[in-house]
């Protein structure tokens, strides 16, 4: 019998953590005090979910640094570095301002901010739903303003790596490995060699490594999505209705229709023949809400099963887990707009385009981790002049819908970065993408 593929059992896993998470969701509602089989189950679903998210984060460190030291040093010349970065640099700027756009545009179009005094007084009850540590700590990172934005170029170059690689700074752990594997390059042949030998090994392990921990992607999808359903729930999502809808057309309408047409203009790929090979990452990065303990299956999935080259995807995949964040820009505009809307702030297009460029440039400093733009659009809102205690409020009432929001934009910037190394890859002359065959590295 035919063994079914692993995007189909990551599928099913999926169906089933929504069926039972939103029945074991419904069928306690009303109850204070949860009955054991609850908490025997989200106990359970749990521990698997987080061994699944604990192997992945395990490899991210290892896999960023052993694969842009390697993609790197083979580029090697100058030239080629230097035609990759400009490449890359440019169409995630490019994707990112187009998701922005769509982003104010919906937003602007919807309003969803222009609510019934009712649901108005629905929504700022929500905030009993709040996980008020996380909050606090979101509103500790971001109270620099605008000074929040140097910071982020300033962590490209950690004092210290280990301490970088141990908080999980992957920016300046990715600065630090370029520099490495373009250095690698420029050695004396034997030295070079021998390096290229022990880096290209180490990859090699840790690729194994990642292929094992995906084969039980499965039961993590599954592991990690019923016990967020059971305690979050899909009511949130319509008790924000408006709001979170206007999120899911703006990250739908990047997702299905700007990607695709960028994909068939820029390198004539059928976005479904892209979407069936990445279906693992993005399914993956939906279920753990991070792109960064996504990324070693994003890897695997391109080059395996969409074909890309290690030495595009090494090079264009990890920066992308930090820098490129479509989804994350598209939701930081919808939600400073949205809270606009809402305390009736006045936001006039002055306003508007700076919090389209607020929007670009946090977004390349959020890390890839749950929740990780709050902070950002706290920053977006003290730069645009909300008052402190309508910011409070305002993320407060994001908060309550932000896991569902967060796991679909996620997805979003896993999409846009795996675009990103099949457009380049294209570019840079390669063929016979989607038939199970790598593109080898030149
Ligand atoms: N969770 C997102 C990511 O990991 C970041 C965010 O938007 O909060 O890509």
């Amino acid at each position: 019998m035919k063994k079914l593929a692993l995007h189909w059992k990551i599928l099913i896993a999926l169906c089933l953590a929504f069926m039972v998470g939103l029945w074991a969701n419904f069928s306690t509602e009303n109850i204070s005090e949860k009955p054991t089989w609850f908490y025997n189950i989200h106990y359970f679903s749990n521990f698997f979910g987080t061994l699944f998210l604990n192997a992945l984060k395990m490899l991210v460190i290892p896999l960023v640094m052993t694969s842009i030291i390697c993609g790197v040093a083979r580029v090697g010349k100058d030239k080629d570095f230097g035609r990759l970065g400009i490449k890359t640099i440019l169409f995630y700027s490019l994707t990112g301002l187009l998701a922005v756009i769509v982003g104010i545009l919906c937003v602007n179009f919807i309003e969803p901010g222009q609510v019934e005094p009712e649901i108005r007084e629905k929504m700022l009850s929500g905030e009993n739903k709040i996980d008020s540590g996380k909050l606090e700590q979101a509103f500790e990172n971001a109270d620099n303003g605008w000074k929040g934005i140097f910071e982020i170029f300033q962590r490209m170059v950690p004092q210290n790596l280990f301490k970088a690689a141990v908080e999980g700074q992957l920016l300046g752990l990715i600065f630090f490995s370029l520099l490495f594997g373009f250095f690698i390059a420029r050695l004396p042949e034997k030295y070079k060699s021998t390096q290229l030998l022990f880096w290209e090994g180490l990859n090699t392990t840790i690729l194994s490594v990642t292929n094992l921990v995906i084969s039980f992607a499965p039961y993590g999808v599954f592991g990690l999505v019923t016990p967020t359903l059971m305690k979050v729930g899909v009511d949130t999502i319509f008790v924000m209705g408006k709001f979170a809808a206007t999120v899911l057309l703006g990250l739908c309408i990047h997702s299905f229709i700007v990607l695709p047409i960028l994909l068939a203009i820029l390198a004539k790929i059928d976005f479904r023949k892209h979407f069936r090979a990445m279906f693992p990452a993005l399914l993956t990065a939906f279920s753990t809400a991070s792109s960064s303990a996504t990324l070693p299956v994003t890897l695997n999935s391109i080059t395996n099963r969409a074909g890309v080259s290690k030495k595009i995807s090494s090079f264009t995949l990890p920066l992308g887990a930090t820098l490129n964040m479509d989804g994350t820009a598209l939701f930081e505009c919808v939600v400073v707009i949205f809270l606009g809307q809402l305390f009736g702030i006045e936001m006039s297009w002055v306003t508007q385009s700076t919090v389209v460029i607020m929007a670009l440039l946090t977004s390349i400093g959020v890390a890839g981790i749950p929740s990780a733009s709050l902070v950002a659009i706290i920053v977006i809102l003290h730069a645009v002049g909300f008052p402190q205690s309508i910011i409070a409020t305002g993320v407060g009432i994001v908060f309550v819908v932000d896991r569902l929001l967060d796991m679909s934009r996620t997805a979003v910037n896993v999409l846009g970065d795996s675009c990103a190394a099949v457009i380049i890859g294209k570019s840079e002359g390669e063929t016979g993408y989607y038939f199970g065959k790598q593109n080898q590295s030149k």
